[in-house]
């Protein structure tokens, strides 16, 4: 890449970036607690997602400090809803880290940043350039667009050595969100702005002498579409949750009982096996309704079944894992995202039932 395109390319980029940059919260401060939580929590989540949880994540933990005190429980209810749980749990384990090796501060050198549970390159260099003003690149899959059809490549290795090349040595911070930012709102995956854009210019896909203007792709995710009965278990005002195991998908979270449906089985069947732990039920559920929802590779149809016990339904609570709770409490609790959905089904089929 001839060097004077890049100093062009530098400064159109960031001269862009001043004039049409959104104002989100994360960018009127450069605390590198505070980066630290708004790029974790952008990981594959949509910025209009993660608003409202980032406030309220440093409201509740306002430093390394009070995270590392506060219980994972009480951290996992903030989180609540916001999906991927385990970067909940890495800002955790890493806050203790910091506690222990740091003196409760955000370190300054990439090694150290990388050495925490949940911080791979592309936050270790958010954090370094956007917080420190160090030139290290932050490719996420914007970035990775943007600079795989500028510069007409798509190696994982090639792209970040041309991010490397293109970091700004006196404003990095800024240039790495210029990209990502010019990759969110002009240069998108389907159909890039291209008329819009301030590097149409240099650009070799725009320029039309090169391949098409399909992203630099990864690996696509493949879905795969799954039914996950739930039952909601109602004794008077309460309805029954049990908390997931400590490890694996949606680790720690409270939800109603039901899961994954095996291909060929009923769906009453695979409900009535993840209820056996509570013993046999001899009331006949009723569908209320299905929500649908994806977690990681999985999308989901999740039919639900009100279960309401009379009072000579007995049941004995296997374990401290589950517990009777009011749907208005639910709020306290580290609830699934398909949970807190249930429960809202169960709100309109009472109201309907009026
Ligand atoms: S000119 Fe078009 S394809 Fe090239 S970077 Fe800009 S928006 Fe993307």
């Amino acid at each position: 890449m001839p060097s004077t395109n890049l100093v062009l390319i530098r400064r159109r980029l960031l001269g862009w970036y001043e004039n049409n940059r959104r104002d989100l919260p994360w960018r009127r401060t450069s605390d590198p607690y505070a980066i630290w939580i708004s790029e974790t929590m952008l990981q594959q989540t949509q910025v209009k997602t993660v608003l409202p949880y980032y406030q309220t994540f440093l409201k509740a933990f306002p430093t390394i400090t009070e995270l590392d005190r506060a219980p994972l429980q009480h951290v996992l209810r903030v989180w609540s809803g916001l999906g991927y749980y385990r970067r909940a749990e890495n800002l955790k384990k890493s806050a203790s880290e910091l506690m222990r090796r740091h003196g409760g501060t955000m370190p300054r050198d990439y090694e150290s940043l990388r050495a925490l549970p949940g911080i791979g390159d592309y936050t270790a260099g958010a954090i370094l350039s956007i917080a420190f003003q160090k030139a290290y690149p932050a490719v996420d899959s914007n970035a990775r667009r943007v600079l795989g059809r500028l510069f007409n490549m798509a190696g994982a290795k090639q792209l970040r050595t041309a991010a490397e090349e293109l970091i700004s040595k006196s404003n990095p911070g800024d240039m790495n969100q210029a990209i990502m930012e010019l990759g969110a709102t002009i240069c998108l995956p389907a159909e890039p702005l291209c008329l819009l854009c301030p590097l149409a210019a240099h650009c070799r896909v725009h320029s039309g002498s090169e391949a098409s203007k399909k992203p630099a792709s990864r690996k696509t995710l493949k879905l795969t579409n799954v039914t996950w009965p739930l039952a909601i278990i109602r004794r008077g005002e309460k309805i029954l949750l049990r908390r997931r195991a400590n490890r694996g998908l949606l680790a720690g979270m409270w939800e109603l009982p039901g899961g994954e449906k095996p291909g060929n089985d009923g769906t009453l069947i695979t409900l009535r096996r993840h209820l056996q732990e509570i013993g046999p039920l001899s009331v006949v559920p009723l569908g209320i309704g299905e929500i649908r929802h994806s977690i990681t590779y999985r999308r989901i149809r999740a039919p639900i079944f009100l279960f309401d016990l009379t009072g000579t339904d007995t049941i004995e609570l296997p374990a401290s894992n589950w517990r009777w709770v009011a749907p208005a409490a639910l709020n306290r609790y580290p609830a699934s995202s398909m949970t807190l959905k249930a429960a809202r089904v169960l709100a309109s089929y009472e109201k309907s039932a009026c």
